[in-house]
């Protein structure tokens, strides 16, 4: 199936992938980009997307659920087919092609991307932390949330970087040059959490602006 893109200046529908995790927040998120955003629970709910949202949470708990909801092989094949997509740290995950520290925790990731994600990969010293981040296609810093996050280890040679974690004064920065926010096409993704952070939605918009452009 071709995915066909929005009429010019018409909303663009996404779904949010709602099966575990930080689903309000991107949706409020979406809405406050222009999006339609609505809660995809059911392989029916895919039917119509313009684009769809795998948010944070935990990566092992949203692959069962996936399979278990009847999710898994409708979503992949949507986005085989080009369906646009953004995840968010557990998402972005889910939305690799291979996933280090994945198969022996039951992640059956997407593949829709063609990164290497290691989960959980900044350690017990960065576990969690927040930097301002340079992100192409953004203007100015994005401030970026990382929980337990993954890192991008490999990307593929139709991947952008976006993003890479700047070093934050000397020293041994294990989290330093750690590449957290990629693009292929109209698959983006991002280690950090840019919908908990009130008020901007510049990531979401880049997002909507990804999706209405195809
Ligand atoms: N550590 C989680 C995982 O690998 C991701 C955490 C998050 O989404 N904040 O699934």
């Amino acid at each position: 199936m071709q995915e066909r893109s929005t009429a010019p200046g018409a909303a663009p529908a996404i779904g949010v992938l709602a099966l575990q995790g930080g689903v309000a927040e991107h949706l409020a998120a979406l809405d406050r980009s222009g999006a339609l955003a609505r809660p995809v629970r059911r392989p029916e709910e895919l039917r119509g997307l313009h684009g769809v949202v795998l948010p944070g949470g935990e990566s092992t708990t949203t692959s069962r659920l996936l399979h278990a909801f009847e999710l898994f092989e409708p979503l992949r094949e949507r986005l085989a087919a080009g369906l646009p997509a953004y995840g968010s740290c557990a998402g972005m995950v889910l939305l690799a092609r291979e996933v280090v520290g994945g198969a022996e925790a039951g992640v059956t990731p997407l593949g829709a991307l063609d990164v290497t994600v290691r989960r959980n990969a900044f350690g017990r010293q960065v576990d969690s932390f927040e930097a301002d981040l340079d992100f192409t296609g953004v203007d100015g810093p994005v401030h970026g949330v990382f929980i337990r996050a993954p890192w991008v280890e490999r990307v593929g040679p139709e991947v952008e970087v976006l993003a890479e974690v700047t070093p934050r004064g000397a020293g041994d920065d294990p989290a330093a040059g750690r590449i957290v926010a990629v693009q292929q096409g109209r698959v983006l993704a991002t280690s950090f959490h840019p919908e908990l952070v009130h008020g901007d939605e510049r990531v979401h918009r880049h997002f909507v602006q990804t999706v209405r452009a195809g």
